[in-house]
């Protein structure tokens, strides 16, 4: 089926949506995203969304074409158009087309470049691989230090995706310096008895909306928090490991280069943070 894609104030079928040769988000990856997930029709989280996007803007100067406001109808309208019961919304805006290559910014009379698309992914929530886990690999972090801007600078982690499944696994994880920073396209946990342990928030790592929401519920559900690095020998001596993004929700990890972690199983604890998360997102989905 042909989607209805957003492009610049309009709705149209995907394969008339067309943008410049000299847009800066295809020559230069100046653009940022974001991607929403969609259950029973409605917005997972959207104001979180809202604010990272603003935050990663503002960071590389470029204007916030909408209100939240403006955003939110955006969507709705998209979800609506394609009939979307579960799946996600991608939101990208690019500092648009100066109508030439240069490293510099474009004045600001240049408008930004802003798309938006529907996936359809019928009982996204449900997803068996919840039941046995991600297997994962580690590999170096060699990507750009500013990984809390959320850019479309996306090739190291699909290398990262592609050498995962090289080696039979879900994903890799990335480690710096001797300890993981998160993985491709969600963030890294590891649980020891009732404590939840993941890397503190800087630039090192994407400040990943589900973390955030994850983080609140395990402290209102009496977990403990401790925001740290971890090495791939603590996270393989873990009793449970998982990853968080806003497309996999809680995703329990029970493989890392290898070796099994806990029981080799999906533990309790992060079964039971992946029933609050969506539990309480769906209450509260716009
Ligand atoms: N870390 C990285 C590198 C990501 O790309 C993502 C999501 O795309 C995340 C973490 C998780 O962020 P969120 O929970 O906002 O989806």
């Amino acid at each position: 089926m042909t989607r209805t894609v957003y492009l610049n104030g309009d709705y149209l079928p995907e394969t008339e949506a067309k943008i410049s040769i000299f847009d800066r988000g295809f020559l230069m990856a100046d653009g940022v995203y974001e991607v929403t997930s969609v259950l029973d029709g409605k917005l997972i989280d959207f104001g979180g969304h809202c604010v990272r996007l603003a935050r990663s803007l503002s960071e590389l100067e470029m204007q916030n074409p909408h209100s939240d406001a403006e955003w939110l109808a955006i969507h709705r309208e998209l979800v609506a158009k394609n009939a979307i019961t579960d799946g996600m919304v991608y939101l990208q805006v690019t500092r648009g087309n100066p109508g030439d290559r240069d490293f510099a910014y474009p004045s600001e009379d240049v408008t930004p470049t802003v798309v938006l698309f529907t996936q359809n992914k019928p009982g996204l929530a449900d997803n068996p691989v919840a039941k046995v886990g991600f297997k994962v690999i580690s590999i170096p972090d060699i990507r750009w230090g500013r990984r809390d801007i959320k850019t479309v600078q996306l090739l190291y982690p699909s290398m990262g995706k592609m050498a995962a499944k090289k080696a039979g696994v879900d994903d890799s994880w990335f480690v710096e310096e001797g300890v993981v920073t998160e993985g491709t396209s969600n963030n890294a946990y590891i649980v020891k008895g009732n404590k939840i342990i993941t890397r503190a928030l800087s630039s090192d790592i994407l400040h990943g909306i589900t973390r955030a929401a994850v983080l609140r519920f395990a402290v209102e559900a009496q977990m403990e928090v401790e925001e740290r690095a971890f090495s791939i020998a603590e996270a393989q001596a873990a009793d449970e490991a998982f990853i968080t993004s806003a497309s996999a929700f809680v995703m329990p990890v029970v493989e890392i280069d290898g070796a099994s972690v806990g029981t080799g199983k999906p533990g309790h604890i992060v079964a039971r943070l992946r029933e609050i998360y969506l539990d309480e997102m769906r209450k509260a989905a716009v």
